[in-house]
């Protein structure tokens, strides 16, 4: 399943939320991304400046790294993709990764959320260093500010969640990233889900339509 929707949609939270349901994983390309610049790989290097920026990184610096992660074991039995594809291009290089994976995509959901929600979310969120845990300042604050309850780790606000790159990587989106919305509707792939509302309620909506009850 891909989860599309633009930054800031919840396509993280509800990711996370669908790879336990389903016991699938969850490929998010930014968490690839942001594990490669911690690391300091060559990827990480080379896609921080693109990043920092809000714009896309390349397709030849990300996408063997996605077809790698999408040939490991567990895989296998599906997953969730967050974050990708973004472009036309992309949607062709995934359609022949899961093509000689002998597999195939079975549903694109859209979380819609107006772009005023979008720019509070994004700006008030904070990400664990460690486990890359996602809270938000006055939606879903940590118990000790600034910790991550989980494992403890600190909170720090992505460069690209500042207010002037967030405009921007919205720019991309309704450039770059909506027009897929209509490619999948012509081929009947496509479900839409208000964005709108706590974890829970959208995760329903999303997990009825997945199921065809809506
Ligand atoms: P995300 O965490 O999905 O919001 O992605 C954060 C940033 O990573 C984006 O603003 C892009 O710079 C980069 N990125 C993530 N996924 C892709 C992709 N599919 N293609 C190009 N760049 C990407």
């Amino acid at each position: 399943m891909i989860l599309m929707g633009p930054p800031g949609a919840g396509k993280g939270t509800q990711a996370k939320l669908l790879e336990q349901h389903f016991q699938v994983p969850h490929v998010s390309s930014g968490d690839l991304l942001r594990n490669a610049i911690k690391q300091k790989t060559k990827m990480g290097v080379e896609a921080k400046r693109f990043m920092d920026r809000g714009e896309l990184v390349p397709d030849a610096v990300l996408l063997q790294a996605i077809e790698d992660r999408l040939q490991q074991a567990d895989c296998r039995t599906g997953f969730i993709l967050d974050g990708f594809p973004r472009t036309l291009p992309q949607v062709d290089a995934l359609c022949a990764m899961v093509t000689s994976m002998g597999t195939k995509i079975d549903r694109v959901t859209s979380l819609r959320v107006p772009k005023e929600a979008v720019v509070k979310r994004i700006s008030g969120r904070r990400t664990c260093h460690d486990c890359g845990a996602m809270y938000h300042v006055t939606y879903d604050p940590p118990t000790t500010p600034e910790i991550c309850d989980r494992c403890h780790g600190e909170l720090y606000q992505r460069e690209d969640d500042r207010e002037e790159t967030v405009m921007a990587r919205l720019e991309v989106y309704e450039r770059q990233t909506a027009p897929l919305l209509a490619a999948y509707r012509t081929c009947g792939l496509l479900r839409e889900v208000d964005g709108v509302g706590s974890q829970h309620e959208v995760l329903e909506r999303i997990l009825a339509v997945v199921q065809g009850n809506a």
